[in-house]
């Protein structure tokens, strides 16, 4: 994976991937694969992480 510098770091949780498709296993009437998505619940869906100063300080 090229490694560009981005202005926020990337979610180390998800890796820059916060949501996913997870395929249910069921079809739709017209035969499209039903899919939910999650959000990462690190980032909540933003693929990166928050500023330090952000976060309540929880000593982790
Ligand atoms: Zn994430």
């Amino acid at each position: 994976m090229p490694q560009h510098t981005l202005p926020r770091p990337i979610c180390g949780h998800c890796d820059g991937f916060p949501q996913v498709a997870i395929t249910t296993g069921q079809t739709k009437p017209d035969g499209e694969r039903k899919t939910i998505t999650a959000d990462c619940p690190a980032c909540r869906g933003t693929g990166h992480t928050l500023p330090a100063r952000a976060y309540a300080r929880t000593g982790a």
